[in-house]
């Protein structure tokens, strides 16, 4: 199918988070020719995070990108090999898979889908063409000094997202569905101590208004049914997150095909977790590859 330049490998993995990692080493070092996928530098989400705080046997907790270092560092020391690509479809060949990248074709007799999960979408017609909107974390802050901007979301991600905008905005609000917000009471605290942070709860966006640049968000009051504009140019959208399974094409039992990590974690997304997962799923490829030489 995906032309005479196949190259090949017992296992291919996309997507080099820490699942996507953790299932390389693994498998690289029980001697499986392994090669693993991903369309960025390695390390997934996990590389992005400032400190993982709650990572088991860090008890100063470390820089994402300095954990993710350690394992492409590990998995690259049994072998695996590490191609910076966007997969762009698998398809079953035979027993086989077939795997097109942006950067050459793979076959393999196991795959491994490790691609994680993205933040869903408020659904808004002009959410993904207006500037400004921006669905996930990043590290914008020092950009938005003196500005005021806008989170929606009530857990984990929003409210360490407001919190570390609130650093150098006038005024962060957070606009949360729910009565209540979900995030650890930790953050809470800190985030009650912050004044330039308002929260609105039992409130959504209910439009976004502006040309090519977003100018202000509409907030609908769940309660009275009231809408008020909010005058913004930064909208960060982190209202719970989807899995990433656009190449998954098989059903969860196809022989050979195994997926790990948040794209099916559910409401347990954390990097231990993952890593662990990657595990999980390296044990049973592996059993797979020796019982199907
Ligand atoms: C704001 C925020 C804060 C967090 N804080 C913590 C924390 O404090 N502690 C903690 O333990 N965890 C935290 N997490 C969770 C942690 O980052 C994730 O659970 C972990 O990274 C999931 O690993 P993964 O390998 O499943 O997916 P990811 O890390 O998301 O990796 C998926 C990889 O797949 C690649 N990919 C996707 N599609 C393709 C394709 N078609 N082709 C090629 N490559 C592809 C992506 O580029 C990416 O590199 C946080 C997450 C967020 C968003």
């Amino acid at each position: 199918m995906y032309g005479s330049m196949t190259k090949r490998a017992d296992a291919a993995l996309i997507g080099a988070g820490p699942a996507g990692l953790a299932a390389a080493a693994y498998l690289a070092r029980a001697g499986w020719k392994t090669v693993i996928i991903d369309k960025n530098s390695p390390g997934g989400t996990a590389r992005q995070l400032e400190l993982i705080e709650n990572y088991p046997g860090f008890p100063d907790g470390i820089p994402g990108k300095e954990l993710m270092r350690r394992f492409v560092r590990q998995a690259r020391r049994w072998g695996a090999r590490f191609v910076r690509a966007r997969a762009r479809g698998v398809r079953r060949r035979g027993s086989d898979f077939a795997v097109g990248t942006t950067a050459g074709n793979w076959e393999c007799r196991a795959l491994l889908l490790c691609s994680g999960a993205r933040f869903k979408d408020l659904g808004l017609a002009n959410e993904k063409t207006l500037e400004g909107i921006l669905h996930g974390a990043f590290d914008e802050a020092p950009r938005l000094r003196g500005r005021d901007v806008a989170v929606a979301g009530g857990g984990e991600a929003a409210v360490h997202q407001a919190l570390l905008l609130s650093r150098y905005a006038r005024e962060v609000t957070l606009i949360c569905r729910g009565p209540a917000l979900k995030a650890m009471r930790r953050l809470q605290s800190a985030l009650l101590r912050r004044p330039n942070i308002r929260t609105l709860t039992r409130s959504v966006v209910a439009g976004l208004r502006g040309k090519k640049k977003l100018a202000a968000v509409l907030v609908r009051d769940l309660k009275t049914g009231k809408i008020s504009r909010l005058k913004t140019s930064s909208l960060f959208v982190l209202i719970g997150k989807t899995p990433r399974t656009g190449l998954s094409l098989f059903r969860k039992k196809s022989p050979g095909f195994f997926s790990a990590g948040d794209i099916h974690s559910g409401r347990f997304r954390q990097t231990a977790i993952a890593a662990g997962d990657g595990i999980r799923a390296a044990m049973a490829c592996e059993k797979y590859l020796r019982g199907n030489r």
